[in-house]
C-alpha cells in the first residue's frame, strides 16, 4: 500500500488468533492525518501489529495505520533526549543510539514495535523492578485528539491526560510524537550469569533474589524459563538468566564495544496448515531437551540487543502454531502470590495444556497509569496453541486464581479474558474512564479490545 491510499486489508494480531478485514488508511503527513480523524466515526490506531490478540484490530470502522510516521526528529547527544515519531521501530531508535551510547531503558522481548504502541501499552522488560515500565521515561507526548487538535502531554502538563495514555490502549488519542529520556551504557554487550533450578521453589528462590539486586539497579535483567513438561517435584524447574551490561574492561581485546547488528527481515511467515508443529508431544521433547542439555554457567559475554530480544530471531513462532494461531496469557501477581503461580501451572498441566513457552519475571512498583499493567510482584507468560482453547472460556478458571489473587491480565497479549473480571483486576478502570471520555468526547477511538473487554464506559 503506498502512504495516504485506502487499501483494505485482512489484519491479525501477532498470535493470528483473530482475523478481521478491514478498511486501513496510512496517511504520510500531518494534514492528511487530521483530515481522516475528522472524516471518519471511528478508528482503531495500529502500530507494528505486534499485540498477541485484538488489541490493534477494529471493532468497527477503519484502522489507522501510523508506520509512515517513522522519523527520529531530533537526539541530543549530551542528554540523550530524543524525540521520535510514533510509528518508528524500537529498533530503528536504537540503530542510531546505541553506538554512540544510549539506548531505550525498556525494551519488551521484541525491537520490532513502535513507540505509539509501547507508549499505549506502557511495556516492560526484563529490568521492570529498577527501570519501571515504558512510560517512566517518557518526558512528553504530542496527542492528536478526536477533534483533531494536538496537545502535548506531561507530568507537569495534563498529568491525568497523560497518565491515561500510558498505557491506554490507544483509546484517548493518536500519539504522534513522544520525547524519551535514553539510558547510558559503556558497551552493547551484556554479562550472563545463568543457573539451571530442580524445582518451582528454586527457581522463585533465584527470581527473588535477583529482585533485590535489580531494585538497585535499572540495567539489570533477568528472566527464568520454566519447563512446564516437568511434573510432580520438578514442577516449575528452570532456567534463570541474569544479565548486567558489560563495561569495556569486561570485554576480550578484540571485541569491539558496540557489536554490528545483523541486518534482519521482519517477513512474517505464513502460518503452517492445520494444527502447524506445536503438539503436546513436541512441546514435552523441546522442553525436556531444553533444560536437560543448559547448564549452569557464568560471566558469559552476550550482545545486550540478542539477550534483550530473543524472539526476533525466531519470527516464524506464531507460525508454527498453525492455521489458529497462539494465544499468549499473560498476568501479573502481587510477590506473596507465589501460590497462584504454582495453581495456574497445575490446573494447565491437569487439563493438558502445556505451555510452548513459559516465561517468569520480576516486576517492581507500577505506574501512574491507571491501565498499566505492572505491579510488584511476579509476571508469568504462558504460550498456548489457540486450538486447545476449545471454548472461550476454557481459561476462565485462570483468571479466576489471578483475579482472586489481586491480579491481573496484560491487555496488550489477551484474547481470552473475561471481561467481567477487568474492573477487579483493574481497580482504577472508572478513573480511567472518565479522562478518556474527557479526551475523547466524540468517542471516536475504539478496538475489538476496547469492545470486548468493556474499556470504554
Ligand atoms: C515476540 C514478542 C515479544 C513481546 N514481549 C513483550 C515484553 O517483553 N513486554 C511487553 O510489555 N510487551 C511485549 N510484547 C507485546 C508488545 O510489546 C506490545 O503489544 C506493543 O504494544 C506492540 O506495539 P506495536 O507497535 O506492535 O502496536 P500494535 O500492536 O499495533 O498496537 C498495540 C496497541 O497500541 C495502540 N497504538 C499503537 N500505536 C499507537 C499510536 N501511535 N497512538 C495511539 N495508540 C497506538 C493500538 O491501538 C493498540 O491498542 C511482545 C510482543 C511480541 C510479538
Amino acid at each position: 500500500m503506498t502512504p495516504d491510499e485506502p487499501s483494505t486489508q485482512s489484519l491479525s494480531g501477532w498470535g493470528r488468533t483473530i482475523q478481521r478485514t478491514a478498511q486501513v488508511r496510512r496517511p504520510a503527513f500531518e494534514g492528511g492525518l487530521i483530515g481522516t480523524v475528522l472524516a471518519e466515526p471511528r478508528i482503531t490506531v495500529r502500530g507494528a501489529g505486534k499485540s498477541y490478540g485484538d488489541a490493534a484490530l477494529p471493532s468497527d470502522g477503519i484502522v489507522l495505520d501510523l508506520t509512515s510516521f517513522d522519523r527520529i526528529v531530533s537526539f541530543d547527544q549530551g542528554s540523550g533526549v530524543v524525540v521520535v515519531e510514533a510509528g518508528a521501530l524500537l529498533k530503528g531508535v536504537i540503530d542510531q543510539t546505541l553506538p554512540v551510547g544510549w539506548t531505550l531503558p525498556v525494551v519488551p522481548g521484541t525491537e520490532r514495535i513502535t513507540v505509539g504502541g509501547a507508549v499505549a501499552g506502557d511495556v516492560h522488560g526484563k529490568n521492570h523492578p529498577g527501570a519501571g515500565s515504558f512510560g517512566r521515561q517518557v518526558l512528553w507526548i504530542a496527542l492528536l485528539k478526536s477533534d483533531g487538535t494536538i496537545t502535548q502531554l506531561s507530568a507537569g502538563h495534563d498529568a491525568d491526560g497523560f497518565w491515561a495514555t500510558i498505557g491506554g490502549m490507544g483509546l484517548t488519542g493518536v500519539i504522534l510524537r513522544a520525547a524519551i529520556q535514553l539510558q547510558r551504557v559503556d558497551t552493547g554487550w551484556v554479562i550472563r550469569n545463568r543457573l539451571r533450578t530442580h524445582s518451582l521453589d528454586r527457581t522463585i528462590e533465584a527470581m527473588q533474589a535477583l529482585a533485590v539486586r535489580q531494585e538497585l539497579d535499572p540495567r539489570r535483567h533477568a528472566i527464568a524459563w520454566l519447563d512446564a513438561h516437568a511434573r510432580g517435584p520438578s514442577l516449575g524447574r528452570g532456567i534463570v538468566d541474569e544479565f548486567y551490561g558489560a563495561s569495556t574492561s569486561d570485554l576480550p581485546g578484540a571485541v569491539a564495544p558496540f557489536p554490528q547488528r545483523r541486518v534482519g527481515g521482519t517477513r512474517q511467515r505464513r502460518s503452517l496448515p492445520g494444527p502447524g508443529v506445536v503438539s503436546t508431544a513436541t512441546i514435552a521433547a523441546a522442553s525436556a531437551g531444553r533444560w536437560h542439555f543448559s547448564r549452569s554457567s557464568n560471566s558469559q559475554l552476550v550482545a545486550l540487543r540478542s539477550a534483550l530480544c530473543p524472539l526476533d530471531r525466531a519470527e516464524s513462532w506464531p507460525a508454527a502454531f498453525g492455521r489458529r494461531g497462539v494465544v499468549q496469557y499473560q498476568f501479573a501477581v502481587p510477590r506473596d502470590a507465589v501460590g497462584t503461580i504454582h495453581e495456574v501451572l497445575t490446573f494447565l498441566t491437569d487439563h493438558g495444556l502445556t505451555p510452548a513457552l513459559t516465561t517468569l519475571k520480576n516486576f517492581g512498583p507500577g505506574s501512574a497509569g491507571p491501565l498499566s499493567f505492572p505491579m510488584p510482584g511476579w509476571t508469568l507468560a504462558v504460550d498456548l496453541p489457540a486450538r486447545w482453547l476449545h471454548h472461550p472460556r476454557t481459561l476462565q478458571p485462570v483468571d479466576k486464581f489471578v483475579a482472586g489473587a489481586g491480579g491481573r491480565i496484560y491487555l496488550a497479549k489477551d484474547a481470552v479474558t473475561d471481561p467481567e473480571l477487568i474492573p477487579v483486576m483493574y481497580p482504577r478502570l472508572r478513573t480511567w474512564q472518565l479522562t478518556q471520555r474527557r479526551l475523547d468526547p466524540a468517542a471516536r477511538w475504539t478496538s475489538a479490545l476496547g469492545t470486548r473487554l468493556g474499556l470504554v464506559a
